[in-house]
């Protein structure tokens, strides 16, 4: 498969697909331009070349043509991160568009209107495709985040071209779950916690191979607690999943992978910030008690295993981070990920949710790489190959 870095630029339009979905203000501002930063290294590769990049992207989920979603919106910001003054144009296929893209020049940007005005875009139309494939000269994926989804622009696109490749963003994101998933150096530790086994099942199966040390936490252990016997009070619990995990521990064991379940956990009776506490065994659990985070004890045997490891991969948050109360298992992982990765283990951070709770604790900066994909993160995690990915190769 090609990258960005197998081309040459000069004179040639870029069609980019990148990932601009960013928060906006109720003023209409971005909130947070680390998507755009992420896009940044491509889109400048693409001047320095001296060609010009036009960048097409969604932005939030609008029925027909909703202003609030206007990528109108944000052209100031990307503007300001690129540090370019980037053209808009208000449509993103058709005879605007086709005029805008055919005038742009050497060094400059233009920023097509959302790609989801149109419903043909997340249909995989071939026909809106072939439209939007007329308004560049070479294809580049840098939109990690939709590589999941087998859209117009992230994949049918691709085949209407004959130079296309991924960007920089998309290949740092393959690198870094390749790092952790085929690494040479060990131990692999993987952290698997969230609310639910279910939603993480296929993700421990595929792997339970390529780690030697699983820690389970957040709502998920308590499945396997109940399985082994435990009384687990109203704590989270999918009764129909606890053959299935006796059977992740008797598969683990089998590939010699060290399975690390909490041992306690901080319960309370209400779901709620302000409730009165208590610490309990994770097998002995009051009735009309529930677990919502991992107890002191867990988080010392956790912090060892993390110690000693090389390679870390964590998603899913131990707790209800959510809740200042239950967020203390979740902040000590991510302290002694932090430590690890300072003496040099490299860490990923990924899927679904455990971005959010890595940048609300300021993990995000002290980690080795943070995903930028929740949903395509789990789907690689899952061992599926990604149709972005495959439509470029
Ligand atoms: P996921 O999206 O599967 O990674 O799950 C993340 C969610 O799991 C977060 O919103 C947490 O609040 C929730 N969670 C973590 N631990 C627990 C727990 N012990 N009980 C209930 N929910 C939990």
């Amino acid at each position: 498969m090609k990258t960005i870095n197998d081309f040459n630029f000069k004179d040639k339009r870029a069609l980019i697909r990148v990932d601009f979905n960013v928060p906006l203000t109720n003023e209409f501002e971005v909130a947070d331009k680390s998507r755009i930063e992420g896009a940044k290294p491509s889109i400048i590769k693409v001047l320095e070349d001296g060609g010009s990049a036009i960048l097409m992207s969604h932005l939030g989920r609008p029925e027909g043509k909703e202003e609030k979603y206007s990528l109108k919106h944000i052209v100031n910001a990307v503007s300001d991160v690129l540090g370019v003054k980037v053209k808009f144009v208000e449509d993103c296929v058709g005879k605007e568009a086709e005029k805008a893209a055919s005038e742009i020049h050497p060094g400059e940007i233009l920023l097509l209107e959302n790609l989801r005005y149109y419903p043909e875009e997340k249909k995989g139309d071939d026909e809106f495709a072939e439209k939007l494939s007329k308004l560049g000269d070479i294809y580049i994926n840098d939109a990690f985040g939709t590589a999941h989804r087998a859209h117009a622009s992230t994949t049918v696109v691709a085949k209407y071209f004959e130079d296309k490749a991924m960007g920089l963003l998309l290949q740092k994101e393959i690198e870094s779950l390749d790092k952790v998933l085929n690494s040479t150096e060990k131990p692999v530790t993987a952290v698997l916690g969230g609310a639910k086994v279910s939603s993480k099942i296929t993700v421990i199966e595929n792997i339970l191979p390529k780690v030697d040390h699983l820690i389970i936490g957040g709502g998920m252990a308590f499945t396997f607690a109940k399985a082994q016997g435990g009384s687990i009070g109203e704590s989270l619990v999918e009764n129909d999943l606890q053959e299935l995990a006796l059977d992740i521990l008797i598969k683990a064991e089998a590939q010699n992978v060290k399975v690390h379940l909490p041992v306690d956990s901080v319960v309370t009776q209400e779901f709620d910030n302000d409730a009165e506490t208590k610490i309990e065994a994770i097998n002995a659990i009051s009735e009309g008690w529930m677990g919502l985070d991992a107890g002191p004890q867990s988080r010392e045997i956790f912090a060892k295993v993390i110690a000693e490891s090389k390679i870390i991969l964590w998603n899913g948050p131990l707790g209800v981070f959510e809740m200042d109360t239950f967020s203390k298992g979740t902040i000590a992982l991510g302290e002694e990920i932090a430590k690890a990765t300072e003496q040099g283990a490299f860490s990923l951070v990924g899927g679904g949710d455990s971005v959010s709770a890595a940048k609300q604790f300021g993990f995000d900066k002290k980690v080795s790489y943070v995903s930028t994909g929740g949903g395509a993160m789990l789907e690689m995690l899952e061992g599926k190959s990604l149709p972005g990915i495959d439509a470029l190769k």
